[in-house]
């Protein structure tokens, strides 16, 4: 079945295709950015514009392309925050790393968050509850 990632806060459908739309920027910045709907898979296009801003390192703003609201997670500010649909029950968490170069996501799975991405182990004590 096809997972489809919605923005928690106008749930609109992010991956209407295959890849995750969103709008991507650093400080003046902006521009599209398509990810992968698969966790643990980095692959991203996205605009050239970005590309020769961003470095290694750097923090990169997410928000909604529908909506625009920023998507930075209220959890952890290094992180950016998005829903899995789950059509009985609440929507699941999903959190990856703002930091570009940084391979790291969180799935919510019932009491735990599962991670995908080689840099996870840097992040195991992480509280993503909130509290
Ligand atoms: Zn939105």
């Amino acid at each position: 079945m096809k997972t489809v990632y919605l923005c928690p806060h106008c749930h609109a459908n992010l991956n209407p295709n295959v890849k995750i739309i969103l709008v991507a920027s650093h400080r003046r910045r902006k521009g599209l950015i398509l990810l992968s709907p698969q966790p643990g898979n980095y692959k991203y296009v996205w605009d050239e514009h970005l590309a020769e801003v961003v470095s290694p390192g750097v923090k990169v703003n997410f928000s909604c392309p529908v909506c625009h609201a920023d998507l930075t997670s209220r959890a952890n500010r290094d992180f950016a925050e998005l829903f899995i649909d789950s059509p009985d029950k609440k929507p699941k968490r999903v959190l990856f790393s703002r930091k570009h170069g940084t391979h790291a996501t969180f799935i919510e799975k019932g009491d735990v968050f599962a991670g995908y991405g080689e840099d996870v182990d840097d992040f195991e004590r992480t509280n993503f509850f909130g509290s």
